[in-house]
């Protein structure tokens, strides 16, 4: 796709820090570096996000996520890593074609902080919208 960042990144139209590569799938240093080491990971072919993904994109790009996590790890000697996947506005995603962030984590004041807002369980209405959800999956 001839405008998208990652995709003149794939072409080599523009530079890129890279880590790792194979046909499909592409890692290179995120220029932001939220922690030392954050890296992320994207399929060759343009798909905008996890969300629209056929499932031959996905076995490509996510079967490679663990060697690539691990080396990063071990390059920067980080105790842990957050995996994650912005998709769509709303979620914080600014770059439109899917990428996967790993954020080497060092300590608990290593700049990055992951809050989720939790409630009170309640299991009528998990069940509820568990069996819901089960209906979508095709
Ligand atoms: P997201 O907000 O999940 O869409 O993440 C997009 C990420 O792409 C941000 O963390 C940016 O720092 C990163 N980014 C944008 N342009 C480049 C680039 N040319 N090279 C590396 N990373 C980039
Ligand atoms: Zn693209």
């Amino acid at each position: 796709m001839e405008n998208c960042i990652f995709c003149q990144i794939v072409s080599g139209t523009i530079p890129s820090s890279k880590v790792y590569e194979d046909d499909k799938v592409m890692a290179f240093l995120d220029i932001t570096q939220t922690t030392n080491g954050h890296t992320l990971v994207i399929p060759k072919k343009h798909v905008r996000n996890v969300l629209e993904m056929d499932q031959e994109t996905a076995q490509d790009l996510f079967v490679q996520l663990p060697k690539i996590a691990r080396a990063v790890q071990k390059a920067t000697g980080a105790a842990g890593m957050n995996i994650i996947n912005n998709n769509e506005e709303v979620a914080g995603q600014t770059v439109f074609h899917a990428h996967i962030h790993l954020v080497p984590r060092f300590d608990s004041n290593d700049g990055i902080s992951i809050n989720y807002t939790t409630h009170e369980p309640d299991f009528q209405a998990l069940g509820t919208l568990s069996e819901k959800i089960a209906k979508e999956v095709e």
